[in-house]
């Protein structure tokens, strides 16, 4: 694809004046964990036929691109498991006006693909872990391998990304004894490390969320015991509020969807393996970029107005709340995480 001369001059305002310059997109629904607040046991993937194309993804980031984008954030499922995923990276790597290109991965391939992707452009990546022991790594992924995953990062460390940053998810009983133990391992590797309260996307069968419900500020305060929180004013253009250890250099994050409503500064919209274009995470509002890319094919204005006019029905905010039942029927690995 032949991305020069596309000169950058518009800009994505939604209906309550927000700047919509960051798109996640999510590459798969399929993932080689099943960790236990994200997908159910047994679940149906998207077939292939229905998937976006590597290409046609492609254009559509540069389609945003063009209107102001100026970080993607490739997510899944497990995007790394796409097949050729690093053309992908490759391709959108050099999109002109983008400023990162950014990556959230369980980290299963990294050993493999480390390089590729600092190669590709990359320059930070999350990676998401939630214990650091084998038995309950499992318990929690229902599948995966610690080791596997431990040797991913460092794999990820001695290539040299700008920044490493852990996610993790905290669950009353099952991990939130190893808050101190995983933010120590983060530092000692100069990584950051967020904590995300879960979200109640998709109904999964034996896993109750109210019941593990553990908020970001439960964490704190288990931190406060052991290092100095210092508040920074720092963002990297998400939901995290950010805190600086005052012992290390290492920050440490706080998504709070439940505790504290970050809707306000949105400035995201996320497209899914099918060509959706959610405009909310936590609301069904969303426009199908496939049908347009399919039907009017290699029409860049068609796509860049579709997705123009996609920002009259971007939603105010979401409305979670872990004791009803989920409105929201996608699980996280359909929305992109
Ligand atoms: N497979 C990759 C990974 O795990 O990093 C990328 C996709 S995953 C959906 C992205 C992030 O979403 C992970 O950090 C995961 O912990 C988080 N996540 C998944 N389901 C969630 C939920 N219901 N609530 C909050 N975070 C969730
Ligand atoms: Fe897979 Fe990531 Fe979902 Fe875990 S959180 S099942 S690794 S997509």
């Amino acid at each position: 694809m032949d991305f020069k001369n596309n000169i950058n001059q518009e800009v994505l305002i939604d209906k309550f004046d927000r700047i919509v310059d960051y798109v996640r997109i999510s590459v798969t629904d399929r993932c080689d964990f099943r960790c236990v607040y994200c997908m159910d046991d047994e679940m149906e993937f998207v077939p292939r036929a229905q998937l976006l194309t590597l290409e046609e993804i492609s254009k559509i980031a540069l389609a945003f691109t063009e209107l102001g984008v100026k970080k993607i954030r490739i997510t899944g499922g497990e995007p790394l498991i796409r097949r050729n995923v690093i053309q992908l990276f490759e391709n959108i790597g050099q999109l002109p006006g983008l400023d990162e290109l950014v990556l959230t991965t369980n980290g299963s391939q990294l050993k493999k693909f480390a390089r590729p992707l600092k190669d590709a452009g990359v320059k930070r990546i999350n990676i998401s872990l939630d214990s650091l022991n084998v038995d309950r790594f499992k318990r929690i992924t229902r599948v995966g391998e610690l080791n596997n995953v431990l040797s991913g990062i460092d794999a990820a460390i001695k290539v040299g990304f700008e920044k490493i940053k852990l996610n993790t998810v905290i669950l009353k009983n099952r991990n939130d004894d190893e808050i101190i133990n995983l933010v120590r391992y983060a530092s000692d590797r100069d990584m950051d490390i967020s904590f995300i309260e879960e979200m109640p996307l998709g109904v999964i069968g034996d896993h109750d969320r109210a019941e593990v419900y553990y908020s970001s500020d439960q964490i704190r305060n288990v931190l406060e015991k052991e290092f100095t929180l210092v508040p920074t004013t720092e963002t990297t253009g998400g939901p995290s509020k950010y805190y600086k250890l005052a012992e290390t250099a290492t920050r440490v994050g706080f998504i709070s969807p439940h505790s504290h409503n970050f809707c306000e500064q949105c400035n995201r919209v996320r497209l899914t393996c099918e060509g959706r274009l959610l405009l909310c995470l936590g609301q069904e509002d969303s426009v199908d970029l496939r049908k347009t890319l399919r039907a009017y094919p290699g029409d860049m204005d068609k796509l860049k107005q579709d997705i123009k006019n996609s920002m009259l029905i971007k939603p105010k905010g979401h409305d979670f709340n872990l004791r009803e039942k989920p409105i929201i029927f996608r699980h996280m690995n359909v929305t992109g995480g």
